[in-house]
């Protein structure tokens, strides 16, 4: 997709802070973190949004769920616990085309967890 963010961050065409990558899956750091540590997991395949998914992506969503599980040992966010979100269309705050799973965590206390506009 020419005109979609993600995929030039995933064609190295945007810099980022990658984290993570494979052949399915790339992970990097938020430009704009609303959690100490705040990063995005994205499929290499353009899909638009969780809404988009179809029933030959089902791997490719396990692969994005075991790359968050991965990525919080490492960054030793997993014993403390943290957030996988989607969002899914305008009205649920997505603002990039190009699906993506938030993974925050890293905070100090139950206060400090609280993000505005996050469940
Ligand atoms: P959404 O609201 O679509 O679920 O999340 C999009 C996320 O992409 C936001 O948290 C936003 O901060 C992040 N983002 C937007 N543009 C860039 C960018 O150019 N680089 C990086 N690293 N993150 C971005
Ligand atoms: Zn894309």
């Amino acid at each position: 997709m020419q005109d979609c963010l993600f995929c030039k961050i995933i064609n190295k065409e945007v810099p980022v802070e990658i984290v993570y990558e494979n052949n399915k899956v790339v992970a990097f750091k938020d430009i704009h973190p609303k959690a100490p540590i705040h990063l995005l997991i994205v499929p290499q395949k353009h899909i638009p949004s969780v809404d988009h998914l179809e029933i030959q992506d089902k791997e490719l969503i396990g692969e994005l769920f075991l790359t968050a599980q991965k990525i919080a040992r490492e960054q030793r966010i997993a014993q403390t616990g943290y957030k996988l979100v989607f969002n899914v269309g305008r009205g649920g705050g997505q603002v990039i085309d190009h699906l993506h799973l938030h993974l925050l965590g890293g905070w100090k206390s139950e206060k400090e967890r609280d993000i505005p506009g996050m469940p």
